[in-house]
């Protein structure tokens, strides 16, 4: 139940997160995250979040202060059965009211301390202090019950610190104390194969509809980019622009990367594959494992590091190597059809490149990658050269556009790949 006080729409939140721990480095803040993410679904606003130790005054002095400027403040931590209930009385002393026992916590706790077959401690008791009027809310995740305070003109909502207990009470607890916000619709895909400035420039040529926004979360090698209204019908028509205006680079709906793509698509397909890695190392083959579904697709995979292994193990003839060097065309075409002959799969992908630093000539210098997809219609080999990465980045960027040739050979549309960035030229071998 919310006071009757006006308050502005939408509702604005402070968040306090409580704890030496938080501020020394020894845990990283979660709950403050789990609050904001609730607040979007909520149609509630997070408009500052502040983390501060466990100091006697501090508490209380950063609630009076976020009080003039915010009418929720939401505090995690300092709840628990420690040596003091400075928190408590910090809270009580911010909202003007004294400390009292509550009743329902109180025998919450007797009632606890009996099932365990203990008594309960003074100490333990003091889990039951809340200011004077304060809404309790019972927990049934943990000992310390949330709890809601009013102060002049603002609300106090305290929760334990425990990020579990958190995210099991905050929905029920805010819910109940903040009023509905405008609930916003939210739509969103995941892009891979061009720079999120690049994206944006492109989508700020479009005109969506008004009031529709637009939300980036970039996530090396991919951006996802989500589009948020207040009305789903704008939001959906806005989501058909992105979809169009940004096809070459978006995934299909729902996948997270371009393996789970892959996978959900070969899977579909009933095809099986394998892969054959120089310089990417096992990453394309990892991407694929970590997928759950994976057995289902993935037939086997290599790792031909030495100029021998691709000779040996996939047929590489040693002349091409020879002529034509291991980071070329012809050698990432004989790669893939060897691998996807001996495996005798459906699809095979290989990788060779030059990862660096070292390594590099005037022909192939450090970034340069070929990658070649056969399968039984053809052989399709993509001429990409990744600038300005470092050695991990680059395995990365090579793997998931492995991926990425995988998703086209399923479709048997390679089109969009010469929009992918890094890709300068893509050649099919008969
Ligand atoms: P208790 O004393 O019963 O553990 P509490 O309300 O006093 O509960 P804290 O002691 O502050 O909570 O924290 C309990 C646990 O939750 C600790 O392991 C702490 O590191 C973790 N924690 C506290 N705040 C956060 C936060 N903001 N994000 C992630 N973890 C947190």
């Amino acid at each position: 139940m919310s006071t009757q006080i006006p308050r502005p729409t939408p509702p604005r939140i402070a968040v306090v997160c409580i704890g030496d721990e938080l501020v020394e480095g020894r845990t990283i803040d979660t709950n403050s995250g789990a609050i904001g993410a609730l607040a979007v679904a909520s149609g509630w606003k997070v408009a500052e979040i502040v983390t501060i130790p466990d100091e006697p005054g501090l508490v209380e002095s950063t609630v009076e202060r976020l009080a003039e400027r915010h009418d929720w403040i939401v505090t995690t931590g300092g709840l628990g059965p420690t040596e003091d209930d400075r928190t408590r009385a910090a809270i009580a002393a911010a909202v003007g009211r004294p400390l009292r026992a509550d009743a329902g916590a109180e025998a919450r706790l007797r009632a606890r301390a009996a099932a365990r077959g203990v008594e309960v401690t003074a100490l333990s008791l003091r889990q039951s202090l809340v200011p004077r009027g304060a809404r309790v809310y019972a927990s049934e995740v943990g000992t310390a019950d949330p709890f809601a305070a009013d102060g002049d003109g603002f609300t106090v909502i305290c929760f334990p610190g425990v990020p579990r207990e958190l995210r099991a009470l905050a929905p029920v607890v805010l819910r109940a104390e903040l009023p509905a916000g405008d609930v916003r619709h939210r739509l969103e895909a995941v892009y891979l194969g061009e720079r999120e400035s690049l994206l944006s420039e492109r989508i700020e040529a479009l005109r969506l509809p008004t009031g529709v926004g637009v939300t980036y979360a970039p996530s090396s090698p991919t951006v996802t980019i989500g589009v948020v209204g207040p009305d789903l019908g704008d939001v959906e028509r806005a989501d058909a622009q992105l979809a169009t205006a940004l096809a070459a680079w978006r995934l299909p709906l729902g996948a997270k990367t371009a393996a789970e793509a892959v996978v959900t698509a070969f899977t579909a397909r009933g095809w099986t594959l394998a892969t054959a890695e120089s310089c990417s190392g096992g990453l394309v083959a990892a991407g694929i494992v970590d997928i759950a579904g994976a057995s289902a697709v993935l037939d086997r995979g290599w790792i031909t590091y030495a100029n021998s292994a691709k000779v040996d193990e996939l047929g590489v003839a040693a002349d091409a190597i020879a002529v034509h060097g291991a980071v070329s065309a012809v050698v990432a075409a004989q790669m893939a059809a060897g691998a996807r002959r001996v495996a005798g799969v459906d699809a095979a992908v290989s990788v060779t490149g030059v990862a660096g630093p070292g390594g590099g000539t005037a022909v192939s210098p450090v970034g340069t990658v070929f990658l070649a997809v056969a399968t039984e219609r053809s052989c399709v080999v993509a001429d990409a050269r990744f600038v300005g990465l470092d050695r991990q980045q680059f395995r990365a960027a090579s793997a998931a556009l492995a991926h990425r040739l995988l998703l086209a050979a399923v479709g048997g549309d390679y089109d969009a790949l010469r929009s992918y960035r890094g890709v300068r030229e893509l050649h099919f071998v008969p």
